[in-house]
């Protein structure tokens, strides 16, 4: 069976901690691939200034595009509405049966998933791998695992990571006030955000 990571994000804009997390997770756990599928309207981050989906989703492709083990999806872009995790992982359980999904995002959403909708279908489909960011105590999060493991029959296992501080936000920032984002992103993302002219008017 073929194992495959999910990496959901608003990725406004993707960058650098988003690819090493993919790399990471896809080393880690062995998988065949990862596919980085940009969120579409978010309930969670509804009135945030966000770029448009397709501009979104067009800075993925062109950061994976050298990595043929990365992919981008639309399939959360191509849907109306609010997206929600549990349908993208159903979707996809349901189109491609032979696959086992893993969803992979950082730790600290280990303690908000329950908030989020249906997470029971969320661990139903898929196996989860969250990523621990540089020294973080994992004390209270293996309480939170062992609880979720009971809970739902969650399968989760934790990625030792990097505690890199790079941020969308901070990105965004750094471009409003006219500062240089080179090396925290892609060269080609950074060469798109300069010509659709991105986050030039974000107010901080
Ligand atoms: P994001 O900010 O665009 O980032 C995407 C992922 O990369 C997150 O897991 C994030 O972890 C991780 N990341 C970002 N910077 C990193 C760094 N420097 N080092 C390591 N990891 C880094 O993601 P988002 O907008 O919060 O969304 C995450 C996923 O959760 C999406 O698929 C979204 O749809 C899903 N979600 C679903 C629901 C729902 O279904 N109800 C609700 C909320 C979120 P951190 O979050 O720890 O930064």
């Amino acid at each position: 069976m073929k194992k495959i990571g999910i990496m959901g994000g608003t990725f406004n804009p993707i960058h650098m901690g988003h690819l090493l997390l993919a790399e990471w997770a896809m080393e880690a756990a062995k998988l065949d691939e990862v596919w980085v599928i940009p969120t579409g309207c978010s309930y969670m981050k509804a009135g945030q200034d966000i770029a448009t989906p397709e501009d979104r989703y067009r800075m993925v492709c062109m950061a994976v595009e050298n990595n043929k083990r990365l992919k981008c999806d639309d399939i959360e872009i191509r849907r109306q509405g609010y997206t929600y995790s549990y349908e993208t992982l159903e979707l996809l359980n349901q189109k491609y049966p032979e696959y086992h999904f893993y969803f992979i995002f950082g730790a600290d959403c280990l303690f908000s998933i329950e908030t989020w909708k249906y997470p029971e279908k969320i661990f139903a489909n898929s196996s989860i791998i969250a990523a621990v960011r540089g020294n973080t105590s994992t004390d209270k999060m293996q309480d939170k695992i062992d609880m979720l493991k009971r809970k739902y029959q969650a399968d989760i296992s934790l990625l030792p990571f990097l505690q890199l501080d790079i941020s969308s936000t901070e990105i965004r920032k750094r471009i409003s006030l006219g500062k240089s984002i080179r090396y925290l992103v892609p060269d080609c993302v950074m060469e798109y955000i300069e010509e659709k002219g991105l986050y030039q008017h974000e107010i901080y």
